[in-house]
C-alpha cells in the first residue's frame, strides 16, 4: 500500500489493515522488553540501573521498559558529545550532507516500522504517521543536507589594504528537548540543522514516547555518524533536564514543549549565558468571515482542531465566526466532528486516535467538565469514547456559548476541542483573535483578499494561514510564534542557520601579512 500526504488531507481512507500491534506475531515492529541510552555510538545501560514502563495510549497497557536516566547519564552523553564536537565541526560540508542524506535514507527504509512505533506509543493514527510525520522527517533531513551545501560566508572591504571575511562556525554541543506530540518530526526539526551546521547533539525525547527515538537511532547506526555526534538520553525531564540545560559542555539548548517548563529552561540557560530557543504553546484562532467558503472552512477547522487529537501547538482552538454564517458553519463543523472515525491508532481508517497519556485524558476531560459546569453548549462530542475500552479516546468536540473569561478560551487544551465564538464584525473578530497571551498560528477564511491581507497584518501570530488550517508547515520558510508562544530565533529555513551557528569575523591587512 502506498500512502501519501493526501490521505491526511482528504477523505480518501487507505484500504489496508496490515498494521498490527508491536509485539504480536508478524508485526512490522518487534519490540524488545528493555531499551537503553545511546551514548558515544553504543547502547549503554543507565548508571543507576533503573527503568520505566512505556505505555500505549491505545489500550493503556505497558509494552516495554526504557532507561530511567539520571544526571550521571546526561553527563556521560554530554561528555561524548563534547569529545566528538571538534572533529564533527571540521568535517567537510559535503561529508555532513552525505551523512544527513544517509540518515534520511535510513529513516525512509524503516518508514512503516517507525510509523507503527510512533502510532502505538503516541496514539496518532497511522494515516498521519505514515503519510506525514515520518516522511516529513525524511524530507527534513534531505532539506538540510541541501542547505549544508549552501552555507556561505561573506567578505567585506574595509579599506585599500584591509578586507574582513566572516563565516559561520558551529556552536559545539546542543541540548535538544522534544515534546511528546511529534516524537520524530520535532526532533528532526532540531537534529537535522544542528548536525548540518557542525554541532553535536544530546537528544532528550519526551518520556511518553521514547520508542520512536530509540528505533530511529537503531536505524541510523549504519548511516556513518561518528560516535558521540548524536546521543540519546531517555528519562524524565524533571530528573535529567537541568543537567542538560546548565552543564558547562552545552553551548545551546533548543526546547519545544509547554510554557511552564520552557520558561524554567530559558531562565536556567540564559543565567549561564547559553543560547536558548523555545517553541511553546498556542491557543490558535481561526476566523471565519461571512463571505467564506463554509465547506472549505469547516474542513480546515476540523483538521486543525481534531487531527493528532488536537495535540499540536498549531492546533485550531478558538473558532471566531461572523454571526450571519454561524448557524451553517457550526452545523458543518459538528457534522465532521461526528463523522470522523475515532479509533485504534493502527487502524488505517481511524482519523482521531487517543490522547497520548492518562494525564492528557484527565486534563482534557477536566476542561470538558468545566465547559458543562459553566453552561456551555456541546454541539458534538463532549466526552470519552467509552466503547473503545481502556484507551485514552476523546470524541472530537464542538463547544459554543462559552463564557468569554472561561479557561476553555484562555488555556491550551491539547485535545480535540473547537470552541465557537460569534462576532458582529471584522474588527470584533480580530480583537477576539488577539485576545490571548499566545501568538503561534492563526487562520482566516474569506474570499476577500483585502480582508485576508488586513488580517495577516493585524493578527499577532508568527504563522498566518489564509483559507488553510492553522497547522501544517513547510521547512523552507521560518516557523515560530510571537508573545508567549516562542523565544529565541525561529526554526526552519535560513532561520535555523542563525540559531545553530555563530558568525566569526576575520580582518586581514594585506600590506602587513
Ligand atoms: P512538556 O511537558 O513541557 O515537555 C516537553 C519536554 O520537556 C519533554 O521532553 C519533557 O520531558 C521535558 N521536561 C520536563 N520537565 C523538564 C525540566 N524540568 N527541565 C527540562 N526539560 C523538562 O511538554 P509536552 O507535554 O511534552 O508537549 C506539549 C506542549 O508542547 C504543548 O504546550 C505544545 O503546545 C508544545 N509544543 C510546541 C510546539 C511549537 O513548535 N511551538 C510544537 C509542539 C508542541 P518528560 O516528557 O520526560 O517530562
Ligand atoms: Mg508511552
Amino acid at each position: 500500500m502506498t500512502l501519501t500526504r493526501d490521505h491526511v488531507m482528504t477523505e480518501a481512507a487507505p484500504t489496508s489493515a496490515e498494521f498490527v500491534a508491536p509485539g504480536s506475531t508478524g508485526s512490522v515492529v518487534e519490540v524488545k522488553p528493555r531499551y537503553e541510552n545511546f551514548i558515544g555510538g553504543r547502547w549503554v545501560a543507565p548508571t543507576k540501573g533503573e527503568y520505566m514502563a512505556n505505555v500505549s495510549p491505545v489500550n493503556g497497557q505497558p509494552f516495554c521498559e526504557v532507561a530511567k536516566s539520571t544526571k550521571e547519564d546526561v553527563e556521560l552523553a554530554l561528555d561524548a558529545a563534547h569529545q566528538a564536537k571538534d572533529a564533527w565541526g571540521e568535517t567537510s560540508l559535503t561529508e555532513r550532507a552525505a551523512v544527513l542524506n544517509r540518515i534520511a535514507d535510513a529513516i525512509e527504509a524503516n518508514l512503516e516500522m517507525l510509523a507503527v512505533a510512533e502510532s502505538w506509543e503516541n496514539g496518532k493514527p497511522v494515516r498521519e504517521t505514515l503519510a506525514a510525520d515520518i516522511p516529513l522527517a525524511v524530507d527534513h533531513f534531505r532539506y538540510f543536507a541541501g542547505a549544508t551545501r549552501s552555507l556561505e560566508g561573506r567578505s567585506t572591504e574595509i579599506d585599500k589594504d584591509t578586507v574582513a571575511y566572516h563565516f559561520h562556525e558551529p556552536l559545539g554541543v546542543v541540548g535538544q528537548i522534544i515534546p511528546f506530540n511529534f516524537p520524530l518530526l520535532m526532533a528532526a526539526w532540531k537534529i537535522a540543522p544542528a548536525l548540518a551546521y557542525g554541532n553535536t547533539v544530546v537528544w532528550k525525547p519526551a518520556d511518553l514516547v521514547p520508542l520512536t527515538s530509540i528505533r530511529v537511532v537503531e536505524a541510523l547506526v549504519d548511516a556513518g555518524l561518528p560516535p558521540g555526534v548524536l546521543n540519546l538520553i531517555i528519562g524524565r525531564g524533571s530528573t535529567v533536564g537541568e543537567t542538560l540545560v546548565t552543564h558547562s559542555a552545552v553551548s545551546a539548548i533548543t526546547f519545544t514543549g509547554s510554557n511552564a517548563v520552557g520558561r524554567a529552561v530559558q531562565l536556567q540557560a540564559v543565567a549561564r549565558g547559553k543560547r536558548a530557543q523555545l517553541e511553546l504553546g498556542g491557543k490558535n484562532p481561526a476566523v471565519v468571515l461571512a463571505d467564506a467558503d463554509l465547506g472549505l472552512a469547516a474542513e480546515h477547522v476540523a483538521r486543525g482542531s481534531f487531527l493528532s487529537a488536537g495535540q499540536k501547538c498549531t492546533a485550531t482552538s478558538r473558532v471566531i465566526v461572523e454571526r450571519p454564517v454561524m448557524e451553517e458553519f457550526s452545523e458543518r463543523l459538528s457534522a465532521l466532528a461526528q463523522e470522523w472515525k475515532v479509533g485504534d491508532a493502527l487502524d488505517p481508517t481511524s482519523r482521531v486516535g487517543p490522547l497520548s497519556s492518562a494525564a492528557q485524558l484527565e486534563t482534557g476531560l477536566g476542561y470538558l467538565q468545566t465547559a458543562r459546569t459553566e453552561g456551555a453548549t456541546i454541539l458534538a462530542g463532549g466526552g470519552r469514547a467509552d466503547e473503545l475500552g481502556e484507551g485514552y479516546f476523546v470524541r472530537p468536540t464542538v463547544l459554543t456559548d462559552v463564557r468569554p473569561d472561561s479557561r476553555i478560551l484562555r488555556e491550551e487544551i491539547f485535545g480535540p476541542v473547537a470552541t465557537l465564538l460569534a462576532v458582529d464584525s471584522y474588527d470584533a473578530a480580530i480583537a477576539a483573535a488577539n485576545d490571548t497571551p499566545f501568538g503561534l498560528s492563526a487562520s482566516v477564511f474569506t474570499r476577500d483578499l483585502g480582508a485576508a491581507l488586513a488580517f495577516a497584518n493585524e493578527i499577532k501570530a508568527g504563522v498566518v494561514k489564509v483559507n488553510l488550517e492553522s497547522a501544517g508547515l513547510e521547512y523552507q520558510v521560518p516557523f515560530g510564534g510571537t508573545k508567549d508562544s516562542s523565544s529565541g530565533s525561529r526554526e526552519q529555513g535560513k532561520a535555523a542557520r542563525e540559531f545553530f551557528t555563530e558568525w566569526k569575523t576575520v580582518y586581514i591587512d594585506s600590506q602587513r601579512a
